[in-house]
C-alpha cells in the first residue's frame, strides 16, 4: 500500500476542521470563530490503494506571521517533510483564501486547492469558474461542501494524482527578484525552493536551525545587504496583487447584494450604541437561563448521590471497615466529588452549549470587535476578548485559548487577567449568596433578579481587567498594542446537534474530568484537617483561628479565608468546606436549603459587608490549581504563575478592606 503525508492548511474558520473531521473521522472541535485549532492535530484515511495521514494545522492567514499557533503551521509547511499540501479556501471570499495558496504554491509543487463552503457560495449567488481557477492556478481545484460531505472523494482523488514538479512563477519587484537571484545557487543542494529560501532570509526569519549544513560565514555578507531596503509591503502587496487578479478572473457575482441581511445585523450587533447593551443582554439571558435551570438536575444529582451513600455506608459497615477508612473514602473523598459533580454539570450543560451556539453562529468575534478599541486604549489585543469568554466557563480553558494572541507581551496580559472572569465553578456560591442576601428566596422573579446582579459582577470583573491591564501595560508589561485585524466570518446557521455534542464532550466532560481529578485529593485532605485533632482541636480550627485576624480585618472571619485556601483545588467547594468548618463536622455537608444556610451563616456573625465580601473574594482571588499549572504550562514560567496569584489575591483583599473602612465609616 502506498503512503502519503498530507498537510491541510487554510484561513481560520474556512471548514478545514471539518474537512479534517470528514476525511479521517476523528473528532476535532470545529467553531465559528477564527483561531482555535491550536495545536497539530493529525488522522488517517484510506482512498484507493493510498493511506494517507492528512495533518490538520492551525488556521493562519500567512505563512509569515507568527502568532504561536500561525507559527505552527508556518513551520509545519516550510520545513517539515510531506507530500501535499491541501489549501482550504473559503468560496465565499475566495480572494482572500488565494493569498495562502499562492505562499504555499512557492513552497511546495504539490498543491491541491480546495474550495470550500460552496453550498454557501451557491446560496450568495456566488460564481465560481473552477476550470479557469485551474488554469490561472496550475495545480487541481476542487469544490466542496465539507459540511455535506459533497468533493471529498474528489479531493482525495486529486491528493492521490498530484504530481508536479514546478513551484508557482509569483514575481517580486525587481530588486527583490536580483537578491532572489543572488542568493539561490547557495540552497539548490536543499530539499528547499531556494527563492522561497531566500525570500525567507530577506524577511530576516532564521531559517539555520533547519539548515545545519549551511556555512552561515559564507553567507554573512548576503544577508547584511537587503535590510536597508526591504519592505515586507512589497513581499505581500505582490500576493495581494496577483490574489486580486486571479479572484477578479474567475469570481462573478450574480447578487451584488448578497451580503446585505450580514451588513445589516453586524450594523446592528457592532454599532458603537446599540452593540455593548446587546452584549450584555445575551450574558443576561446565557446566565438567566443557567441559574433558572440547573437547580432542579443540581438537586436530583444531590439525592442520587446520597441514596447510593447510604448504601455505600452500609457495605462498608457490613465489611467491618475502620471508621477512619469509612471517613475517608466516603466523608471525605466520595462527598467532595459527588459535591463537585452535584455542582458543576447541570449548571455546565446548560451555559457550555449556549456558549457554543454563539460562537458557531459567529456572535464572539463582534463581541472582540466590539471590545477592539477598549482593549486598544489598554495597550491589550481585542482578542483578549475570546479569552475572557472561554474564561467564563473555565479559566484554565482561557489561559490556553490565550494562543491566539500574536504578541507574547499581550498574551500575558490575557493570561494574568483571565481570571478576574469567575468560572462555572465560581457561580454556585455567588449566587446563593445573592439568593440569600440580596433577591429573598422565595420571589418568583428570584432567578431574573439574581441574574441581573451576577451580570454586574461579571462586569465589574470586566472593568477590572480593562483597569489591571492597562497598569500593567504601564509597569511590568511596557509596550504598544500590536495592531491585528480581526476578521468578521459571515453568521453561519448552527448545527444543533453538533453543538450539543461538541459542548458537552469537548467541554463540560473535559472541564469536569479535571475538576473530578482534583476534587477527590481535596476531599482527603479537607476530611483529614476536619478530624485529626492537635491538642484536642481540629488541624481545621487551629487553621481558622490562625487566619481569624486576617479574617476580621477583611470584614470577613477566619472561616472562610480558610475555605478558600483549602478551595485551592476547585473552586466550587469553597461553600461546603464553610458549612463543614462552621458547624464543626467531620465531613462536607450539603444544606440545599438557602434559609437553613443564612441562618447558619447569620449565626456565625455574617452581615450584609460579609455577603458582599465573600462575593468580592470569589470574583478576585487566586485561581484555582488547574488554572494555575495551565498558567506555568503556557508561559514556561512559575514568575507568571505566581504573579497570577498574587494579582487577583492583593485586589481582592484591597477591595474587601476599602469596603470594611467604608462600613465602618457610614
Ligand atoms: P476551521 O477554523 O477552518 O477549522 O473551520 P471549521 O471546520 O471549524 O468550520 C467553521 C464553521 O464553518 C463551522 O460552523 C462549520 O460547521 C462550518 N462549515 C464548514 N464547512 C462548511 C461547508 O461546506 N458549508 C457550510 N455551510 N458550513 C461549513
Amino acid at each position: 500500500m502506498k503512503h502519503k503525508k498530507v498537510a491541510l492548511i487554510g484561513n481560520p474558520n474556512v471548514g478545514k476542521s471539518t474537512v479534517f473531521n470528514a476525511l479521517t473521522g476523528l473528532h476535532q472541535h470545529t467553531g465559528n470563530w477564527p483561531g482555535k485549532t491550536v495545536e497539530n492535530a493529525y488522522g488517517e484515511c484510506h482512498f484507493q490503494d493510498t493511506l494517507m495521514t492528512i495533518y490538520d494545522l492551525p488556521g493562519t492567514y500567512s505563512l509569515v506571521s507568527h502568532s504561536l499557533e500561525e507559527q505552527v503551521a508556518s513551520d509545519f509547511i516550510c520545513f517539515e517533510q510531506y507530500d501535499v499540501a491541501i489549501v482550504v479556501c473559503d468560496a465565499v471570499c475566495l480572494e482572500r483564501s488565494l493569498n495562502l495558496v499562492f505562499q504555499t504554491m512557492e513552497i511546495i509543487p504539490n498543491v491541491v486547492v480546495c474550495v470550500n463552503l460552496m453550498d454557501e457560495a451557491k446560496k450568495k449567488k456566488i460564481r465560481i469558474n473552477l476550470k479557469k481557477l485551474e488554469e490561472c492556478l496550475g495545480v487541481p481545484v476542487v469544490s466542496t461542501s465539507a459540511i455535506r460531505g459533497e468533493g471529498l472523494d474528489e479531493l482525495m482523488r486529486q491528493v492521490i494524482q498530484v504530481d508536479r514538479k514546478t513551484y508557482y512563477p509569483l514575481i517580486y519587484p525587481k530588486y527583490i527578484e536580483d537578491y532572489i537571484t543572488l542568493v539561490t545557487p547557495f540552497f539548490e543542494k536543499f530539499d528547499y525552493n531556494p527563492r522561497f529560501i531566500a525570500l525567507k532570509l530577506l524577511s530576516g526569519d532564521s531559517i539555520f536551525s533547519y539548515l545545519p549544513e549551511v556555512n552561515q560565514e559564507e553567507i554573512k555578507s548576503l544577508l547584511r545587504f537587503p535590510r536597508k531596503i526591504f519592505r515586507e509591503d512589497d513581499i505581500v502587496g505582490t500576493l495581494l496583487a496577483e490574489s486580486k487578479k486571479v479572484g477578479q478572473e474567475v469570481v462573478q457575482f450574480e447578487d451584488e447584494k448578497y451580503d446585505q441581511s450580514m451588513r445589516k445585523w453586524d450594523k446592528i450587533l457592532t454599532d458603537k450604541i446599540t452593540g455593548i447593551p446587546i452584549m450584555i443582554f445575551m450574558l443576561f439571558v446565557i446566565l438567566w437561563l443557567t441559574i433558572r435551570f440547573s437547580n432542579i438536575p443540581s438537586s436530583l444529582l444531590f439525592d442520587f448521590f446520597a441514596f447510593i451513600e447510604t448504601k455505600l455506608t452500609w457495605l462498608f459497615n457490613m465489611l467491618s471497615f475502620p471508621w477512619w477508612l469509612n471517613g475517608v473514602l466516603i466523608e471525605g473523598v466520595y462527598r467532595t466529588l459527588t459535591w463537585v459533580i452535584s455542582v458543576m454539570l447541570p449548571p455546565m450543560a446548560i451555559f457550555f452549549p449556549l456558549f457554543t451556539l454563539l460562537e458557531d453562529l459567529g456572535v464572539l468575534p463582534r463581541i472582540a470587535f466590539n471590545l477592539d478599541h477598549p482593549f486598544e486604549k489598554c495597550r491589550a489585543c481585542g482578542k483578549q476578548s475570546l479569552t475572557m469568554c472561554m474564561g467564563l466557563g473555565c479559566n484554565a480553558v482561557g489561559v490556553m485559548g490565550a494562543r491566539i494572541i500574536d504578541s507574547k507581551r499581550e498574551r500575558l496580559l490575557a493570561i494574568l487577567t483571565n481570571s478576574f472572569m469567575p468560572c462555572n465553578g465560581r457561580f454556585p456560591a455567588m449566587i446563593s449568596m445573592i439568593s440569600m442576601f440580596f433577591v429573598g428566596m422565595s420571589s418568583q422573579y428570584s432567578s431574573v433578579i439574581s441574574s441581573l446582579f451576577l451580570t454586574g459582577i461579571i462586569l465589574l470583573g470586566i472593568m477590572m481587567t480593562f483597569l489591571v491591564s492597562y497598569i500593567l501595560s504601564k509597569t511590568i508589561l511596557k509596550g504598544y498594542p500590536s495592531s491585528f485585524t480581526l476578521e468578521l466570518p459571515p453568521y453561519r446557521r448552527p448545527q444543533i446537534g453538533k453543538v450539543i455534542i461538541r459542548s458537552i464532550f469537548d467541554r463540560t466532560l473535559f472541564v469536569l474530568g479535571r475538576a473530578v481529578s482534583v476534587a477527590a485529593p481535596a476531599g482527603f485532605v479537607i476530611w483529614f484537617v476536619a478530624n485529626v485533632s492537635i491538642g484536642g482541636t481540629t488541624i481545621l480550627s487551629i487553621l481558622a483561628n490562625f487566619f481569624q485576624p486576617l479574617g476580621i480585618l477583611l470584614g470577613l472571619d477566619g472561616m472562610i479565608l480558610l475555605a478558600f485556601f483549602l478551595g485551592f483545588p476547585a473552586n466550587e467547594i469553597v461553600l461546603p468546606i464553610l458549612m463543614l468548618g462552621y458547624l464543626s463536622l467531620g465531613s462536607m455537608m450539603e444544606v440545599n436549603d438557602l434559609v437553613v444556610m443564612k441562618g447558619i451563616l447569620v449565626n456565625q456573625g455574617w452581615t450584609i459587608l460579609t455577603a458582599i465580601n465573600f462575593i468580592i473574594l470569589c470574583l478576585f482571588h487566586f485561581p484555582c490549581s488547574t488554572t494555575i499549572l495551565t498558567i506555568k504550562k503556557e508561559t514556561n514560567s512559575w514568575k507568571w504563575a505566581v504573579i497570577a496569584f498574587i494579582l487577583p489575591t492583593f485586589i481582592g483583599f484591597g477591595l474587601c478592606l476599602i469596603l470594611r473602612c467604608l462600613f465602618l465609616l457610614f
